[in-house]
């Protein structure tokens, strides 16, 4: 194993920790401790973000061209604004 084909693995392993959160997020609110933990539900999604946001560094270190851009993060959040439309439309997404 290269030490890019280890980073893509942290990669995926911290997608995998920011999902959990968020799913502990929905589950039991953001403002909800954990049992055993310190910080709050959207508290642990910022942390598995920012160790996301690390391993992504760390692999444009390795040579992986992973620049966030303006333009591609505007389109996306038109496209999650229309299916937030869409969603309201089927009555599955309340204001
Ligand atoms: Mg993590």
């Amino acid at each position: 194993m290269t030490k890019q084909e280890h980073l893509l693995v942290c990669l995926s392993e911290e997608c995998n920790e920011v999902i959990h959160a968020v799913s502990k997020t929905l589950r039991f609110g953001p403002d909800e401790i954990w049992p055993k933990m310190e910080q709050t539900n959207i508290e642990r999604v910022r942390i598995e973000l920012n160790d996301l946001m690390a391993v992504v560094t760390m692999l444009e270190g390795e040579g992986f061209n992973l620049t966030r851009t303006a333009g591609e993060m505007v389109a996306k959040q038109k496209k999650v604004e229309k299916y937030i439309e869409y969603a309201k439309t089927l009555g599955t997404l309340k204001d």
